[in-house]
């Protein structure tokens, strides 16, 4: 409700300007003709001039115009003779000078004069006093506002204004396409949700936080509403970058009121978009705000231990920057349930497409499937971008359907923005990702004990990843032969021999794999014992390896310089070893590199049925099909 007072802010606002305007206008009517001073003694000579008001800075008055038009320039005879008052008068206004032979010479005219204050206090009433009136009263009217008024500065604390708060969001599933593993997995949450008393009776786990992570515009805040809307709940929801300016203790205050509202509309989601902005991990160098900061967060835990989840309160949060979130977020019973959101691949983009367009006139020639793979590596919200852009181009160009050539324009448009924020790949970029997942997955195809590829993508995942190749373990492991680290290696290090074999060269793309690389190495020698020149000992304590960790140094035992050398050289020699391997499997498998290659270059998305066919060789007996 608080939410209406303030656009009569900006209504005062477009009053006081209305009058300046109003007044602006009046003022220049009446004024009269300004005429140098000479002029007007060459008037006053004669005697044209009468009705004269002396002020102190300027003379005004009357001017009979018959006949000026020999005395004056014709510009400033014309300009007087249309300077007419409401009684007809030609008036004139003048600067005075310095002139002690002024009053003799009016004296000398018989004209009439009189002094005056100054001859222009009424414009000076309405030009200064006025507004000045106006805006005193604008800042009474905000400073009673502040002492009292909802929505004032002294209630912010307690203000609901920025959470926002829909009864019905009108969104639904059928709203979001291309994103159908996340859809499903929130179904469940739809189902709790408009039926929370069987759940109960069940006394099944409702997961309390669920974390939607997928790049900026990937539909993140749709699907929290679809979630809603489906479920028929309210949807609360706030923005964590919205807590960063804040006073300390206010976001605190605000993250209480929303639970509490919360709980009075219960069935309901909390959204809280932006978490990454709030839950930073504490401690981690921040600029300003940081007390604030890790107040509302504190904050945010303690209600989110506090509630049950019985109480039918859902909360939902998103990111795209998981890795940097506190972990205390993620712990059971927080944001313990995470769902991913990718970029779409090219069937999902079409969809996405046609979805926007539905409301579209389309000509004939409108492809939306070639639209769709002319863009790669596009969000839900860029492709949206993309089809408003087209209609757009249609409309100036006042077309009846919007056509194939504004499809085109509007790509154009839509990743220029794109580049200039470094969000779209261009086809070099494509290709040597593509090369480099190949190489991922054919080492580990190749690879024994290496966990069975599942799918491999060349559509930019996250901030940092380009691509990813996916493997699922056929079991849970608790043990790790040597033998299988090893082939895990390879595997981390397949991406960049492949750049290095097709190429010629390799690019920064691997960073994240040789981090990888390095730290399963180092392990290997340091805590496992895995390295025979060392032999069987531990000379670091194990670092907790759980996903997005913070990342505390690992303890390191006492050794010598000599002991530290070796463990480098082993580390080494470990990587090096498995670089040699992974070169010669992948020279060896050229062939299927490139049709690897080649196959994520036009489908961007490689099944594992897919990926069976590509590596199998053709069947040696057509004559069979006879
Ligand atoms: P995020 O929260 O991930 O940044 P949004 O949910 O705000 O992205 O998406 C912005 C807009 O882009 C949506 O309102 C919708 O119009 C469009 N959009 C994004 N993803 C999809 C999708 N998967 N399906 C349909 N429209 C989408
Ligand atoms: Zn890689």
């Amino acid at each position: 409700m608080e939410e209406s007072k303030r656009p009569l802010t900006a209504w005062y606002l477009v009053g006081v300007v209305a009058m300046l305007i109003v007044l602006q206008l009046l003022l220049t009517t009446q004024t009269p003709e300004t005429l140098s001073y000479s002029d007007f003694k060459t008037l006053l000579q004669a005697r044209k001039v009468n009705d004269l008001t002396i002020g102190d800075s300027t003379i005004e008055g009357t001017v009979d115009t018959a006949g000026i038009a020999k005395l004056l320039a014709p510009k400033t005879a014309a300009a007087l003779e249309k300077a007419t008052d409401e009684h007809g008068a030609h008036r004139f206004l003048t600067r005075r000078v310095e002139d002690p032979g002024l009053v003799a010479a009016l004296d000398a005219a018989k004209v009439h004069y009189e002094g005056a204050a100054d001859s222009h206090w009424t414009s000076t009433l309405f030009a200064w006093l006025i507004p000045g009136l106006l805006i005193a009263g604008l800042w009474t009217m905000m400073l009673r506002r502040t002492d009292a008024g909802p929505g004032s500065i002294a209630q912010i604390g307690h203000s609901h204004a920025k959470v926002f708060v829909q009864k019905e969001t009108g969104v639904h599933f059928s709203d979001v396409e291309g994103i159908d593993e996340a859809k499903e997995e929130l179904m469940e949450v739809v189902r709790f949700l408009k039926d929370p008393e069987r759940y109960r009776r069940l006394g099944g786990h409702i997961p309390k936080g669920i974390l939607i992570v997928g790049a900026p515009g990937t539909g993140k805040t749709l699907l929290a509403k679809a979630v809603a809307g489906e479920a028929g709940v309210p949807f609360l929801s706030i923005s964590g970058s919205e807590f960063v300016e804040m006073f300390v203790g206010v976001g605190a205050a605000r993250v209480r009121d929303l639970f509490q509202q919360a709980e009075k509309v219960a069935p309901c989601i909390i959204f809280v978009d932006e978490l990454d902005a709030l839950g930073k991990a504490r401690g981690v160098a921040g600029y300003g705000g940081n007390e604030e900061r890790e107040q509302t967060l504190n904050q945010l835990l303690v209600e989110m231990d506090g509630f049950d989840t019985n109480s039918g309160v859902m909360v939902m949060a998103a990111t795209n920057r998981p890795e940097i979130l506190d972990r205390a977020l993620l712990r059971p019973g927080r944001f313990d349930r995470h769902v991913a959101i990718d970029r779409p691949d090219v069937r999902g983009r079409e969809k996405i497409l046609r979805l926007h367009a539905r409301k579209l006139v389309l000509a004939a020639d409108v492809d939306l499937a070639a639209v769709a793979a002319k863009t790669p590596g596009f969000a839900g919200a860029d492709l949206a971008n993309i089809v408003n852009e087209a209609a757009l181009h249609a409309a100036r160009a006042d077309k009846k359907a919007v056509e194939m050539s504004d499809f085109d324009s509007a790509i154009d448009r839509v990743i220029i923005g794109l580049e200039k924020r470094n969000r779209v790949m261009n086809a070099k970029e494509k290709q040597t990702v593509a090369y480099h997942e190949a190489g991922h997955a054919l080492v580990a195809e190749s690879r024994p004990n290496a966990d069975r590829v599942a799918k491999i993508s060349i559509i930019p995942r996250g901030i940092g990843a380009l691509g990813f190749t996916q493997q699922q373990p056929t079991e849970d492991r608790y043990l790790l032969r040597r033998s299988e680290l090893l082939d895990r290696l390879d595997v981390l290090l397949g991406g960049r021999a492949a750049e290095e074999i097709v190429f010629g060269d390799v690019s920064t793309g691997a960073e994240d794999d040789l981090q990888k690389a390095t730290d399963m190495a180092r392990h290997m020698v340091t805590q496992y014992g895995m390295s025979e020149r060392l032999g069987q000992a531990t000379y670091e304590a194990p670092r907790h390896s759980a996903f997005l960790d913070s990342p505390a140094p690992p303890e390191r035992f006492a050794y010598s310089e000599h002991t530290a050398q070796l463990i480098d050289e082993e580390i080494a020699q470990l990587l090096d070893e498995a670089h040699r391997r992974v070169a010669t499997t992948l020279n060896e498998r050229r062939a299927q590199l490139e049709s690897l290659a080649q196959r994520l270059l036009r489908d961007e998305v490689v099944t594992r049925d897919a990926l069976d066919e590509l590596l199998t060789p053709p069947a040696p007996a057509p004559a069979l099909r006879s």
